[in-house]
């Protein structure tokens, strides 16, 4: 063959393989969607992530009970826009996971994003096949207390509804976890940031627990895609638990919970 008929086909090859790997993409990732008739089920499945044995002690510690103050929390704030649903989530703790998600590339190209995308399918694939059908599959990645990874970022994704949050392995970090967990699970709901990517300080007024009260400083309460509670003008504090945090009503129209009347 020759060097530029070499070349051609070349090209060619990579471009079906690219648009087949779009298309498996789109296919498998079809958006989640929730009409808030029955409640949703959210899986939790706990993932000892730096094999330490404090660790490991938080994980065998865990039990339904362990995750009730996110159940809560939906239940607190959907009874203040009126949902008509007692329990707008069940949350159910599932056996640990032995793996590691696939790392989330740090500026991926779109070619990087797919690609990562289609690993993570196949991760979840491995876990509970396609049987979760509309779950909701919060995999949540244990370090012990110190371990920087902890702090890793964590994310929500609307299509295939799937959450990685990453959190501290201790009894009195469990609220913030669960703070975090609340706040990527709503991200599969289809709700977007509201803090501002550089500073990670929250947006007003979308952002703000309480955007209209006077003074405006110090907020008490974080709207939970705000994130932060913001106490002063420069000054934002992660809240110690989801009882400092409320869904604000711009979350609460994207997720379906607020709309207009005709
Ligand atoms: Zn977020």
């Amino acid at each position: 063959m020759r060097r530029a008929a070499l070349f051609a086909w070349l090209r060619i090859t990579l471009l079906t393989l690219l648009l087949a790997l779009l298309c498996l993409y789109l296919l498998l990732a079809l958006p989640h969607r929730v009409d808030w008739h029955s409640p949703v089920r959210v899986r939790i499945y706990p993932i000892n992530a730096d094999h330490q044995p404090a660790t490991a002690r938080h994980l065998a510690s865990l039990d339904a009970s362990s995750f009730a103050d996110m159940e809560r929390f939906f239940s607190r704030e959907a009874k203040r826009y009126r949902l008509g649903l007692d329990k707008p989530i069940l949350v159910e703790l599932e056996p640990e996971v032995q793996s590691l998600p696939p790392a989330v590339p740090e500026t991926p190209s779109i070619l990087q994003s797919l690609w990562w995308a289609l690993k993570m399918k196949l991760w979840v694939w491995q876990y509970d096949g396609w049987s979760a059908g509309g779950d909701i599959r919060i995999f949540m990645s244990f370090y012990a207390p110190g371990n920087p990874l902890g702090l890793q970022h964590s994310l929500g994704m609307q299509k295939g509804g799937i959450g990685l949050v990453n959190g501290f392995a201790s009894a009195e970090r469990q609220s913030v976890n669960n703070f975090v967990a609340a706040h990527e699970l709503l991200h599969t709901l289809g709700a977007s940031d509201k803090y501002d990517m550089q500073t990670g300080q929250p947006l007003w007024p979308d952002g703000f627990g309480d955007p209209v009260q006077t003074p405006l400083f110090p907020q008490q309460r974080a709207e939970i895609m705000g994130g932060r509670v913001q106490v002063s003008p420069g000054w934002a504090l992660l809240p110690p638990s989801l009882d400092f945090a409320v869904v604000g009503s711009a979350t609460a129209i994207e997720i379906g919970w607020l709309a207009v009347h005709e």
